[in-house]
């Protein structure tokens, strides 16, 4: 069964550790993230992204994967499933497909337009047990097509989103997706103090958790954030351990070819990037 992001969020927010959200792009993924937070006994967030759902057929499809996986493989952390970035249209079709969770991403509209559809979403949200996150100041790196630096959010502009009744909020703190410039220069901590203290006990949300480096995490993690996404990490994994399988000719001995054995080095990759994650954010033990 999902549950809403809501509980588990709060527990971390007062345990002072972050729960993983990892971006799911079919089967291999999605078994990969829910048998390491079984292992681990943490709970977890598995995200789906707008065009990851498109690229499994639609968003319905996803939901009853999840669902099914969590009854098949004796699933018993909690694990929500999470719609990533998503546009309204995009939240309203999760909502109706059987996501626990979403994000509608407003953070490109002025904040005005921002806030009356959070608040449409809230309503529904409350209504049907699901767990809502909000954007303020927009996420660096490529979001939507669009490279951005990285921007900070307003903290006042946070408090007047969280205030709608939202479950969790990211805000801008100078996070990029995707890999790091080499001149980065490293989060605003000067922003997230700011923002934490405007937004209470709201659960912060850092996107773009790929290349951060260790301690910075932690101290995003000691500042209130307690959900980190990561999503290009786990692609870097996969991509990696495939890459040797293919280039060490494995594929081409015996039955080599058979899916089950190609894909199998790029599964344990991605198990052991969320496993090395869980570790760090500290919600290993915490289901
Ligand atoms: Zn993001």
């Amino acid at each position: 069964m999902l549950v809403p992001a809501t509980e588990m969020l709060k527990k971390a927010k007062a345990g002072h550790y972050a729960v993983g959200h990892f971006n799911t792009n079919n089967l291999e993924w999605t078994k990969a993230i829910l048998q390491t937070a079984q292992e681990l006994n943490s709970p977890v967030i598995i995200g789906c992204s707008e065009g990851a759902g498109k690229y499994m057929t639609g968003f319905k499809v996803v939901a009853d994967m999840v669902k099914a996986m969590i009854e098949e493989m004796n699933i018993t952390v909690p694990v929500a499933l999470h719609l990533d970035h998503g546009t309204y249209d995009g939240c309203m079709k999760c909502i109706e497909a059987g996501f626990s969770s979403i994000m509608f991403d407003g953070s490109h509209y002025p904040i005005e337009e921002n806030i009356a559809k959070t608040k449409e979403l809230v309503k529904i949200c409350a209504e049907k047990g699901m767990s809502l996150e909000a954007e303020v100041g927009a996420i660096g790196g490529e979001e939507d097509g669009v490279i951005g630096k990285g921007e900070c959010a307003d903290p006042d502009e946070c408090k007047m989103i969280a205030d709608l009744g939202v479950d969790m909020l990211a805000a801008g703190i100078g996070n990029i997706h995707g890999k790091y410039p080499a001149d980065w220069p490293g989060l605003s901590f000067e922003t997230l103090a700011a923002v934490s203290e405007k937004v209470g006990e709201m659960p912060l949300v850092l996107h773009g958790g790929t290349g951060i480096p260790e301690d910075m995490i932690k101290k995003a993690i000691s500042l209130g954030v307690c959900k980190i996404n990561v999503n290009t990490e786990c692609q870097l994994s996969f991509a990696e351990a495939t890459r040797k399988y293919i280039e060490a000719g494995k594929d081409q001995q015996g039955k080599g070819f058979d899916p089950r054995k190609l894909l199998a080095p790029g599964f344990e990759a991605i198990k052991a990037t969320v496993k090395e994650k869980m570790e760090l954010f500290g919600s290993v033990g915490k289901a």
